[in-house]
């Protein structure tokens, strides 16, 4: 609305009606709460996901995160990293995976000749449940729109669901881990590869090895993709 009094009022004086100003006190205090007056454009896509996200109080997780954790990567990413929720570090930064299990994650993704940049990283739920406890179903009902529709605009070739709770989520299944990691299953056409959280693997050490078994899958298939762009 913002952006289109100011082009109004600027299409205005272009056909030379007099008398026409936009008070920059005004349109100032406007920006700063539409900043997209500035430009005139509307945020689309995964930005407009975003600010929509980080305006979401659809629950109670709303009332005690410090920010809304969205994702960052690469809009054209052909891999997508999807994990539970985010942890502490994750809350007070506002960005996915910052923390140790996070460091991790981002070696793994390094030892597959990648880097955070080219891929993109989420969460299931994207605000902090408190003290870190598991999401609760409900949570999941109400957030689980925003990284489906997440996964739609990026259109992944792969995607690895990080520890049991993203691999269940994302494939409506009740198996544990341990039986669901090591193959690819079916994700509305996308490849999905199950594998340890990055935090298991700091409690116990011993799954590493199973991880790098599952991205070595990933990485052979990744080189099969084509860029996007
Ligand atoms: S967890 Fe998801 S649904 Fe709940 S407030 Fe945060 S963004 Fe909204």
């Amino acid at each position: 609305m913002v952006a289109l009094t100011r082009n109004l009022l600027e299409e205005q004086r272009r056909q030379g009606v007099q008398n026409v100003r936009l008070n920059p006190n005004v349109l100032e205090r406007l920006e700063k709460i539409a900043p997209e007056a500035k430009t005139g454009r509307q945020p689309t896509g995964l930005d407009a996901l975003a600010q929509r996200a980080a305006q979401c109080v659809k629950c109670n997780l709303h009332k005690t995160r410090t920010h809304v954790v969205f994702g960052e990567g690469n809009p054209n990413a052909r891999l997508m990293f999807v994990g539970e929720a985010p942890g502490e570090e994750e809350d007070v930064q506002g960005r996915p995976f910052v923390g140790r299990a996070g460091q991790l994650l981002t070696r793994i993704i390094e030892a597959m000749g990648l880097s955070r940049d080219e891929v993109y990283i989420a969460n299931i739920l994207k605000c902090r449940p408190p003290g870190n406890r598991g999401p609760l179903p409900e949570e999941v009902a109400c957030c689980i729109p925003y990284l489906t529709e997440q996964i739609e605009i990026i259109q992944p070739r792969i995607i690895c669901a990080l520890g049991a709770y993203a691999a269940q989520t994302l494939l409506g299944s009740r198996e544990g881990i341990k039986k669901l990691r090591g193959k690819f299953y079916d994700y509305r056409g996308i490849k999905l590869m199950p594998t340890f959280h990055p935090s298991a693997c700091l409690r116990n050490p011993g799954t590493k090895k199973y991880v790098w078994e599952d991205m070595k899958q990933v990485r052979a298939e990744y080189a099969k993709t084509k860029p996007k762009i």
